[in-house]
């Protein structure tokens, strides 16, 4: 109901990021090739997802902003089985309870379909044009719940959570083409072209992209891929390593741990290096189910992990002459 749906999104909605975040995963998760953020002052005021996905039929558009209808999990074999971003039917719900939101939807095989809701409750019905694809209109996010709306920060704040979000799953997803603009000006666009450096370079710019050295690494359980900074090129906070684990971004520090034991006594004293690692494994080995934000995991094998990691590293820095 309304209420419960509210209170869900306190945990699930903190922020204008919070709603892009979710958003986005669900366009991933309907094999979205292009993904479009528009936001307007920090996402306060507007923010709109398109993406080119699988779309949703029109039988099952009042459903997905049920609580807890996820079309993604069927039982008990899926749940311990994760294999998608979503998995919990909870941010439609939660997103749409504390805004005015449209979404257009089509399938590809059909007619689309439009709903809009006010509030969580549906104000009206239709069809939309048959692009495939959905769009996706939050406005006037938190207005039917003041002190939530208080509790944000600046626009330049917010739109810098935002932009973290999209960058993060850029950087978890070279394949998928994003492109993210605030009050109409491009923050960031990708290629969606699989090249990771070129992901890297449009976040961090071609400086970095070009002293980025190939980590590979491969054990029964694991395959890491991704690039690591030459220890010259540093910053002086963690949150340059990015770790994606099946596709999913998350934080985790005992892998941040193994990343800096791969440099071992390359990096100066309180500078962290820039990283991107894709870590895949069976999704039976990670529980992702330990947070609404999903960004904390639970890993069955963590310490082989580790010992891959650090061990992947340490071969790529051998290899490379300073
Ligand atoms: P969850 O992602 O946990 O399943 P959500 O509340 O985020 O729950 O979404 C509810 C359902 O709506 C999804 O399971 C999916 O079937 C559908 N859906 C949401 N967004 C999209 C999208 N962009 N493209 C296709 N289907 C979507
Ligand atoms: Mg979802």
């Amino acid at each position: 109901d309304e209420l419960s749906n509210k209170i869900a999104a306190g945990e699930v909605v903190e922020r204008p990021a919070s709603v892009v975040k979710e958003l986005v995963e669900n366009s991933l998760d309907a094999n979205s090739r292009q993904i479009r953020v528009d936001v307007e002052e920090g996402g306060l005021t507007l923010i709109r997802i398109l993406d080119d996905g699988d779309g949703i039929d029109g039988d099952d558009l009042e459903t997905a902003f049920f609580r807890h209808a996820t079309s993604k999990i069927r039982n008990d074999h899926d749940l311990f089985r994760i294999a998608t971003l979503g998995f919990r039917g909870e941010a439609l719900p939660s997103i749409a309870s504390v805004s005015r939101l449209t979404l257009k939807t089509c399938n590809g095989n059909h007619e689309g379909h439009e709903i809009k809701l006010e509030g969580g409750r549906i104000t009206s019905k239709g069809s939309s044009p048959s692009r495939k694809g959905t769009e996706i209109i939050v406005t006037d996010l938190f207005y039917n719940t003041p002190a939530r709306l208080k509790y944000l920060k600046t626009v330049h704040t917010e739109l810098g959570h935002i932009s973290d979000v999209v960058n993060r799953m850029a950087l978890a997803h070279p394949e998928v083409a994003f492109h993210l603009t605030h009050n109409g000006k491009t923050l960031l666009k990708t290629m969606g072209n699989g090249d990771m450096l070129r992901v890297i370079s449009a976040i961090y710019g071609s400086h970095v992209a070009k002293n980025m050295l190939e980590v590979k690494g491969e054990t029964l359980d694991f395959t890491v891929k991704g690039y690591v900074a030459k220890p010259e090129v540093t910053r002086s906070n963690r949150s340059y390593m990015s770790t994606i684990i099946n596709g999913r971004f998350i934080r985790n520090y005992p892998l941040m741990r193994a990343i800096q034991d791969g440099y071992h006594t390359l990096l100066p004293i309180g500078k962290f290096p820039i990283v991107v690692l894709h870590i895949e494994m069976d999704p039976i080995l990670i529980d992702v189910n330990v947070h609404p934000s999903k960004l904390e995991v639970r890993l069955s094998k963590e310490q082989a992990l580790q010992e891959l990691v650090t061990r992947s590293l340490k071969e790529v820095f051998q290899r490379t002459r300073f």
